[in-house]
Protein backbone atom coordinates (compact mmCIF):
# COMPACT_ATOMS: atom_id res chain seq x y z
CA UNK A 1 0.00 0.00 0.00
CA UNK A 2 1.21 3.45 -0.68
CA UNK A 3 -0.35 6.66 0.44
CA UNK A 4 0.26 10.26 -1.32
CA UNK A 5 -0.99 13.29 -0.50
CA UNK A 6 -1.74 17.51 -1.25
CA UNK A 7 -3.03 19.91 0.34
CA UNK A 8 -5.76 21.96 -0.80
CA UNK A 9 -7.88 24.81 -0.30
CA UNK A 10 -11.09 25.64 -0.95
CA UNK A 11 -12.81 29.09 -1.31
CA UNK A 12 -15.54 30.23 0.13
CA UNK A 13 -18.83 31.48 -1.65
CA UNK A 14 -19.67 33.80 0.96
CA UNK A 15 -16.86 34.54 3.85
CA UNK A 16 -18.45 32.62 6.98
CA UNK A 17 -18.67 35.05 10.12
CA UNK A 18 -18.24 33.10 13.21
CA UNK A 19 -16.79 34.08 16.68
CA UNK A 20 -13.63 34.82 16.62
CA UNK A 21 -13.53 36.56 13.14
CA UNK A 22 -14.26 35.87 9.04
CA UNK A 23 -13.36 32.33 7.00
CA UNK A 24 -12.55 33.11 3.63
CA UNK A 25 -10.68 29.54 3.23
CA UNK A 26 -10.27 26.52 4.58
CA UNK A 27 -7.34 24.26 4.17
CA UNK A 28 -7.87 20.60 3.79
CA UNK A 29 -5.92 17.58 2.53
CA UNK A 30 -6.94 15.22 -0.03
CA UNK A 31 -4.83 11.56 -0.03
CA UNK A 32 -4.38 8.48 -2.21
CA UNK A 33 -4.12 5.05 -0.96
CA UNK A 34 -2.79 2.60 -4.03
CA UNK A 35 -2.41 -1.12 -3.87
CA UNK A 36 -3.26 -3.59 -6.55
CA UNK A 37 -4.20 -1.11 -9.46
CA UNK A 38 -6.49 0.34 -7.21
CA UNK A 39 -6.83 4.19 -5.82
CA UNK A 40 -9.14 4.95 -3.03
CA UNK A 41 -9.46 8.71 -2.19
CA UNK A 42 -9.27 10.56 1.44
CA UNK A 43 -9.88 13.83 3.31
CA UNK A 44 -9.26 15.14 6.49
CA UNK A 45 -10.28 18.74 7.31
CA UNK A 46 -8.04 19.73 10.64
CA UNK A 47 -9.86 21.86 13.27
CA UNK A 48 -7.80 24.31 15.19
CA UNK A 49 -10.77 23.92 17.92
CA UNK A 50 -9.71 19.71 17.92
CA UNK A 51 -5.85 21.09 17.86
CA UNK A 52 -4.96 19.74 14.27
CA UNK A 53 -3.46 21.87 11.57
CA UNK A 54 -2.84 20.75 7.77
CA UNK A 55 0.88 20.49 9.44
CA UNK A 56 0.19 18.14 12.14
CA UNK A 57 -2.51 15.59 9.66
CA UNK A 58 0.89 15.89 7.23
CA UNK A 59 3.08 14.94 10.61
CA UNK A 60 0.69 12.03 10.98
CA UNK A 61 0.77 11.05 7.34
CA UNK A 62 4.29 10.71 6.77
CA UNK A 63 4.87 8.67 9.90
CA UNK A 64 2.62 5.74 9.22
CA UNK A 65 4.44 2.69 8.36
CA UNK A 66 2.27 1.42 5.92
CA UNK A 67 4.82 -1.30 4.66
CA UNK A 68 3.45 -3.04 7.90
CA UNK A 69 -0.18 -3.52 6.52
CA UNK A 70 -0.43 -6.28 3.55
CA UNK A 71 -3.59 -4.76 2.38
CA UNK A 72 -6.83 -2.75 3.03
CA UNK A 73 -8.87 -5.81 3.87
CA UNK A 74 -6.95 -5.68 7.07
CA UNK A 75 -9.08 -2.54 7.99
CA UNK A 76 -9.54 -3.54 11.37
CA UNK A 77 -5.97 -3.82 12.19
CA UNK A 78 -4.73 -0.85 10.18
CA UNK A 79 -7.82 1.34 12.46
CA UNK A 80 -6.75 -0.19 15.63
CA UNK A 81 -3.21 0.87 14.99
CA UNK A 82 -3.59 4.16 13.96
CA UNK A 83 -6.36 5.05 17.12
CA UNK A 84 -3.42 3.90 19.50
CA UNK A 85 -0.47 5.92 18.10
CA UNK A 86 -2.48 8.81 17.07
CA UNK A 87 -5.59 9.24 19.63
CA UNK A 88 -6.28 12.63 19.23
CA UNK A 89 -5.44 13.00 15.47
CA UNK A 90 -9.01 12.72 14.61
CA UNK A 91 -8.96 13.93 11.28
CA UNK A 92 -5.78 12.65 10.14
CA UNK A 93 -6.89 9.22 10.96
CA UNK A 94 -10.20 9.82 9.18
CA UNK A 95 -8.46 11.02 5.49
CA UNK A 96 -7.06 6.91 5.66
CA UNK A 97 -9.97 5.54 6.98
CA UNK A 98 -12.29 7.04 4.35
CA UNK A 99 -9.38 6.31 1.23
CA UNK A 100 -9.32 2.46 2.61
CA UNK A 101 -12.87 1.93 2.82
CA UNK A 102 -13.50 3.96 -0.64
CA UNK A 103 -10.59 1.55 -1.89
CA UNK A 104 -12.86 -1.46 -0.34
CA UNK A 105 -15.58 -0.41 -2.05
CA UNK A 106 -14.07 0.10 -5.50
CA UNK A 107 -12.37 -3.32 -5.07
CA UNK A 108 -15.57 -5.19 -4.45
CA UNK A 109 -17.34 -2.91 -6.67
CA UNK A 110 -20.07 -1.81 -4.63
CA UNK A 111 -20.71 1.75 -3.24
CA UNK A 112 -20.30 2.56 0.09
CA UNK A 113 -23.68 2.71 1.27
CA UNK A 114 -24.64 -0.82 0.36
CA UNK A 115 -20.78 -1.90 1.80
CA UNK A 116 -22.74 -0.74 5.36
CA UNK A 117 -25.70 -2.69 4.39
CA UNK A 118 -27.50 0.43 4.30
CA UNK A 119 -30.81 1.71 2.33
CA UNK A 120 -29.92 5.52 0.33
CA UNK A 121 -33.80 5.83 0.41
CA UNK A 122 -33.31 6.52 3.83
CA UNK A 123 -30.41 9.44 3.51
CA UNK A 124 -32.16 12.04 5.74
CA UNK A 125 -32.70 15.68 3.99
CA UNK A 126 -29.83 18.30 5.14
CA UNK A 127 -29.99 21.43 6.35
CA UNK A 128 -28.20 24.55 5.09
CA UNK A 129 -26.25 26.64 7.36
CA UNK A 130 -26.59 30.29 7.21
CA UNK A 131 -23.30 31.68 9.59
CA UNK A 132 -23.50 35.60 11.31
CA UNK A 133 -24.96 38.01 8.42
CA UNK A 134 -26.61 41.40 8.39
CA UNK A 135 -30.45 41.58 7.99
CA UNK A 136 -29.81 41.86 4.08
CA UNK A 137 -27.63 39.52 3.75
CA UNK A 138 -29.59 36.62 6.01
CA UNK A 139 -32.23 37.39 3.60
CA UNK A 140 -30.63 36.71 0.66
CA UNK A 141 -28.81 33.72 1.91
CA UNK A 142 -32.24 31.88 2.71
CA UNK A 143 -32.64 32.61 -0.79
CA UNK A 144 -29.97 30.99 -1.87
CA UNK A 145 -31.17 28.32 0.51
CA UNK A 146 -34.09 27.79 -1.11
CA UNK A 147 -33.45 23.93 -2.20
CA UNK A 148 -33.24 22.90 1.24
CA UNK A 149 -35.98 21.93 3.24
CA UNK A 150 -34.30 23.03 6.65
CA UNK A 151 -31.97 25.88 7.65
CA UNK A 152 -29.44 25.76 10.56
CA UNK A 153 -28.84 28.97 12.15
CA UNK A 154 -25.73 29.84 13.99
CA UNK A 155 -26.84 31.67 17.17
CA UNK A 156 -24.51 33.02 20.31
CA UNK A 157 -25.26 36.82 19.80
CA UNK A 158 -26.06 40.19 21.09
CA UNK A 159 -28.77 40.04 18.47
CA UNK A 160 -30.13 36.37 18.68
CA UNK A 161 -33.62 37.63 18.30
CA UNK A 162 -33.10 39.87 16.03
CA UNK A 163 -32.02 37.02 13.22
CA UNK A 164 -34.42 34.56 14.37
CA UNK A 165 -37.10 37.43 13.73
CA UNK A 166 -35.91 38.07 10.36
CA UNK A 167 -36.03 34.57 9.07
CA UNK A 168 -39.28 33.93 10.63
CA UNK A 169 -40.38 37.64 8.47
CA UNK A 170 -39.35 35.49 4.71
CA UNK A 171 -39.60 32.06 5.77
CA UNK A 172 -41.47 29.48 8.04
CA UNK A 173 -39.09 26.93 7.34
CA UNK A 174 -37.98 24.63 10.35
CA UNK A 175 -35.30 26.33 12.09
CA UNK A 176 -31.90 24.28 13.37
CA UNK A 177 -30.36 26.50 16.14
CA UNK A 178 -26.12 25.54 16.93
CA UNK A 179 -25.29 28.21 19.97
CA UNK A 180 -21.36 26.82 19.76
CA UNK A 181 -21.30 27.20 23.19
CA UNK A 182 -21.95 31.02 23.09
CA UNK A 183 -24.41 31.51 25.95
CA UNK A 184 -24.63 31.47 29.48
CA UNK A 185 -26.64 28.88 31.82
CA UNK A 186 -29.32 31.87 32.40
CA UNK A 187 -29.47 33.35 28.60
CA UNK A 188 -29.67 29.87 27.24
CA UNK A 189 -32.80 28.82 29.55
CA UNK A 190 -34.75 32.58 28.60
CA UNK A 191 -33.57 32.29 24.72
CA UNK A 192 -34.58 28.76 24.31
CA UNK A 193 -37.66 28.93 25.61
CA UNK A 194 -38.34 32.02 23.87
CA UNK A 195 -37.07 29.80 20.41
CA UNK A 196 -39.79 27.65 21.39
CA UNK A 197 -42.76 28.48 19.47
CA UNK A 198 -40.61 29.49 16.12
CA UNK A 199 -40.73 26.14 14.26
CA UNK A 200 -37.10 25.47 15.90
CA UNK A 201 -36.22 21.55 15.45
CA UNK A 202 -33.06 21.47 18.54
CA UNK A 203 -30.71 23.58 19.72
CA UNK A 204 -26.62 22.61 19.33
CA UNK A 205 -24.60 22.77 21.69
CA UNK A 206 -25.78 26.36 23.61
CA UNK A 207 -23.44 26.26 26.75
CA UNK A 208 -19.38 25.36 27.22
CA UNK A 209 -18.94 21.87 26.35
CA UNK A 210 -17.09 20.90 30.40
CA UNK A 211 -20.58 22.27 31.44
CA UNK A 212 -22.05 18.98 31.75
CA UNK A 213 -23.98 19.93 35.00
CA UNK A 214 -25.19 23.42 33.52
CA UNK A 215 -26.74 21.13 30.24
CA UNK A 216 -28.56 18.53 32.51
CA UNK A 217 -29.55 21.85 34.04
CA UNK A 218 -30.94 23.38 31.15
CA UNK A 219 -32.51 20.09 29.70
CA UNK A 220 -34.74 19.83 32.86
CA UNK A 221 -36.28 23.17 31.73
CA UNK A 222 -36.86 23.22 28.19
CA UNK A 223 -38.65 21.67 25.63
CA UNK A 224 -36.69 21.72 22.97
CA UNK A 225 -33.89 18.28 22.33
CA UNK A 226 -30.17 19.52 23.29
CA UNK A 227 -27.43 18.39 20.90
CA UNK A 228 -24.29 17.77 22.03
CA UNK A 229 -21.68 18.91 19.54
CA UNK A 230 -18.32 20.00 20.60
CA UNK A 231 -18.93 18.17 24.51
CA UNK A 232 -18.88 15.49 22.56
CA UNK A 233 -15.67 14.64 20.02
CA UNK A 234 -14.45 10.91 20.45
CA UNK A 235 -17.48 7.73 20.17
CA UNK A 236 -16.11 7.18 24.24
CA UNK A 237 -17.14 10.61 24.89
CA UNK A 238 -20.71 9.59 24.60
CA UNK A 239 -20.34 7.36 27.82
CA UNK A 240 -19.63 10.73 29.93
CA UNK A 241 -21.99 13.14 28.07
CA UNK A 242 -25.65 11.43 27.67
CA UNK A 243 -27.66 12.02 30.29
CA UNK A 244 -26.91 15.78 29.60
CA UNK A 245 -28.51 16.07 26.28
CA UNK A 246 -31.22 14.69 24.03
CA UNK A 247 -28.71 14.09 20.93
CA UNK A 248 -25.70 14.20 19.63
CA UNK A 249 -23.73 15.59 16.64
CA UNK A 250 -21.12 13.03 14.62
CA UNK A 251 -18.82 13.79 12.32
CA UNK A 252 -16.31 12.08 11.01
CA UNK A 253 -13.75 14.66 11.30
CA UNK A 254 -14.03 14.48 15.24
CA UNK A 255 -14.88 10.99 15.42
CA UNK A 256 -11.78 10.04 13.67
CA UNK A 257 -12.89 8.17 10.34
CA UNK A 258 -16.23 6.06 9.02
CA UNK A 259 -15.82 3.29 11.32
CA UNK A 260 -16.06 5.62 14.42
CA UNK A 261 -18.54 8.22 13.24
CA UNK A 262 -20.76 4.48 12.98
CA UNK A 263 -19.37 3.49 16.61
CA UNK A 264 -20.73 6.89 17.92
CA UNK A 265 -24.01 6.85 16.07
CA UNK A 266 -24.73 3.05 17.75
CA UNK A 267 -23.22 4.13 20.80
CA UNK A 268 -25.60 6.88 20.94
CA UNK A 269 -28.67 5.37 19.98
CA UNK A 270 -27.80 2.58 22.57
CA UNK A 271 -28.28 5.36 24.91
CA UNK A 272 -31.96 6.69 23.60
CA UNK A 273 -30.12 9.83 21.89
CA UNK A 274 -30.93 11.05 18.26
CA UNK A 275 -28.03 11.46 15.75
CA UNK A 276 -27.06 14.26 13.49
CA UNK A 277 -24.43 13.82 11.23
CA UNK A 278 -22.56 17.04 10.26
CA UNK A 279 -19.42 18.31 8.49
CA UNK A 280 -16.78 20.77 8.41
CA UNK A 281 -15.74 23.11 4.82
CA UNK A 282 -15.34 19.72 2.94
CA UNK A 283 -14.94 18.53 -0.74
CA UNK A 284 -17.15 16.14 -1.99
CA UNK A 285 -14.73 12.99 -0.81
CA UNK A 286 -15.38 13.62 3.13
CA UNK A 287 -19.34 14.50 2.29
CA UNK A 288 -20.12 11.53 0.29
CA UNK A 289 -18.41 9.19 3.27
CA UNK A 290 -21.20 11.17 5.72
CA UNK A 291 -23.75 10.94 3.06
CA UNK A 292 -23.10 7.30 2.44
CA UNK A 293 -23.44 6.45 6.52
CA UNK A 294 -26.46 8.77 6.87
CA UNK A 295 -29.06 6.21 6.80
CA UNK A 296 -28.04 5.49 10.16
CA UNK A 297 -29.04 9.02 11.84
CA UNK A 298 -31.92 11.03 12.53
CA UNK A 299 -30.90 14.47 10.63
CA UNK A 300 -28.34 15.22 8.03
CA UNK A 301 -26.26 18.71 7.79
CA UNK A 302 -24.26 17.92 5.28
CA UNK A 303 -23.54 21.15 3.24
CA UNK A 304 -19.78 22.07 3.78
CA UNK A 305 -19.22 20.76 -0.24
CA UNK A 306 -22.03 23.49 -1.53
CA UNK A 307 -20.52 26.20 1.08
CA UNK A 308 -17.33 26.30 -1.25
CA UNK A 309 -16.66 27.81 -5.13
CA UNK A 310 -14.03 25.20 -6.07
CA UNK A 311 -14.77 21.38 -4.86
CA UNK A 312 -12.45 19.49 -7.09
CA UNK A 313 -14.77 16.37 -6.82
CA UNK A 314 -18.18 15.60 -8.12
CA UNK A 315 -20.19 12.69 -7.82
CA UNK A 316 -23.32 13.91 -5.25
CA UNK A 317 -26.22 15.29 -6.38
CA UNK A 318 -29.16 17.30 -4.31
CA UNK A 319 -32.15 15.10 -4.72
CA UNK A 320 -35.41 16.90 -2.67
CA UNK A 321 -32.99 18.57 -0.07
CA UNK A 322 -31.13 15.34 0.43
CA UNK A 323 -27.76 14.86 -0.16
CA UNK A 324 -27.37 11.95 -2.17
CA UNK A 325 -24.82 9.08 -3.36
CA UNK A 326 -24.13 8.16 -6.38
CA UNK A 327 -24.27 4.44 -7.69
CA UNK A 328 -20.60 4.52 -8.47
CA UNK A 329 -18.43 1.81 -6.81
CA UNK A 330 -16.86 3.37 -3.26
CA UNK A 331 -17.39 7.07 -2.27
CA UNK A 332 -18.60 7.70 -5.83
CA UNK A 333 -17.14 10.44 -6.61
CA UNK A 334 -14.27 11.55 -9.22
CA UNK A 335 -11.65 14.38 -10.14
CA UNK A 336 -13.61 16.82 -12.11
CA UNK A 337 -10.96 17.37 -14.10
CA UNK A 338 -9.53 13.94 -14.86
CA UNK A 339 -6.43 15.17 -16.62
CA UNK A 340 -5.02 16.12 -13.63
CA UNK A 341 -1.80 15.46 -12.61
CA UNK A 342 -3.20 13.90 -9.66
CA UNK A 343 -0.72 14.36 -6.43
CA UNK A 344 2.08 15.49 -8.22
MG1 LIG B 1 -22.09 22.64 15.93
Amino acid sequence: MRLKFEDVTLTLKHPFRLHGGTKKSAQVLICEIEHDGITGVGEACPSKYYGETPESVKAVWNAIDFSVHRDPFLYEAIYNALREQFPRDTAARAGVDIALFDWLGKKMNVPLYRFFELDKSHIPASSFTIGFASTDELVRKIHEAEDFPILKIKLGTTNDRTIIETIRSVTDKPIRVDANEGWSREEALEKIKWLEDKNVQFVEQPLKKEDLDGHAWLKERVALPLFADESARAPEDIHKIHAAFDGVVVKIMKAGGIQAAIEAIRLARSYGLQTMLSCFLETSVAISAAAHISPLVDYADLDGHLLITDDPFEGLSLVDGRVMVSEEPGLGIRRKNRDDDYGA
